[in-house]
């Protein structure tokens, strides 16, 4: 290993400057489903985040990829990414081993506004791969499980295989979480429902003003599932979602990740409705 790549000590430098990657170590590898993994990494030192934030993590002769993080905020000693293999940076993240070095750098961005719900019901809505930034905001609910009056999630996938840590449903059933969850197709084993997730918000008729929803999945999953909580009483000022775009610098300066007139890495990635809602839906609510 070249010393470039080694990962140099935890707490042996500055991650001051945010164009800087700091390299960490693979502790652990988790395949997750088909084309998906979580990479647990050692967190640089001094290294915070809130729920929602990513990371542009890096591999020198393949480049940065913007990945957010998905473990929870009070396990500052590790980060994980859930990763779906997409293109040339993931795939290179994809042939690392435990002990391996990555660069990273963050985190970055705005963020599940866990603290201003405080007391609130809360609908954590999610599709596909989309649950990965939101699980940190579940970690946190769970933990903190008594600030807040009612707390579901809602979450579906393509099919039953697709259903991203689904050995964590029970857990967070567990600790009073309402889990509901369906797919697009069934399987064999299946009994649960299969449709698109907004249908779900009808199972939930305590959402109303004191509702609020954060979500991340396809753009028209997130669309629907805002309208139908609206529709069930939510204001859109409490509805937040995460937009994903093409992001290079994630410090504002290069603009690959413009959406309207805001950059998604500085404003975003998570923005509540009302900021975003002329440029990402046509119709009004
Ligand atoms: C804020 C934010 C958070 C994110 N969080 C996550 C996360 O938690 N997990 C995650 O997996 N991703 C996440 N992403 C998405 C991730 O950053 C992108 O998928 C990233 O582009 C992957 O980099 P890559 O080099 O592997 O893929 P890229 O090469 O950039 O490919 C990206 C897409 O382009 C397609 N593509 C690539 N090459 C070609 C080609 N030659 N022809 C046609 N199509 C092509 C691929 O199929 C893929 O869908 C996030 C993005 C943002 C902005």
């Amino acid at each position: 290993m070249s010393d470039q790549l080694r990962p140099r000590a935890v707490g042996t430098e500055s991650t001051a400057d945010p164009w800087l990657p700091t390299f960490v170590e693979v502790i652990r590898i988790e395949p997750e489903i088909r084309k998906v993994r979580t990479f647990e990494l050692a967190a640089p030192a001094d290294f915070s985040f809130r729920p929602g934030q990513f990371n542009m993590l890096y591999l020198p002769g393949y480049g940065e990829a913007a990945i957010s993080i998905s473990s929870s905020p009070d396990t500052p000693a590790s980060i994980a990414h859930t990763i779906r293999l997409a293109g040339n940076v993931t795939r290179a993240i994809f042939s690392l081993e435990p002990g391996s070095p990555i660069g990273l750098r963050g985190p970055f961005g705005s963020h599940w506004p866990v603290d201003t719900y405080r007391g609130w019901n809360v609908v954590i809505a999610a599709g596909g791969i989309g649950l990965a930034p939101l699980r940190p905001a579940i970690e946190h609910v769970m933990a903190n499980r008594e600030l807040y009056g009612r707390v579901a999630v809602v979450y579906g996938a393509r099919s039953p295989k697709d259903l991203l840590y689904r050995a964590s449903f029970a857990k967070w059933e567990h600790a009073g979480i309402e889990v509901l969850v369906t797919v697009d197709f069934g399987d064999d084993h299946w009994s649960g429902p299969i449709g698109v997730v907004p249908t779900l918000l009808e199972q939930l008729p305590w959402i109303g003003a004191h509702t609020t929803v954060w979500s991340c999945g396809p753009e028209i999953m997130m669309r629907f599932t805002a309208q139908r909580a609206v529709a069930q009483g939510a204001s859109p000022d409490h509805v937040y979602l995460s937009l994903e775009r093409n992001m290079n610098c994630a410090l504002g300066f290069c603009g690959h990740c413009q959406f309207g007139p805001t950059f998604v890495c500085k404003e975003g990635p998570v923005y509540p409705l009302p900021r975003i809602q002329p440029f990402l839906f046509v119709e009004d609510f």
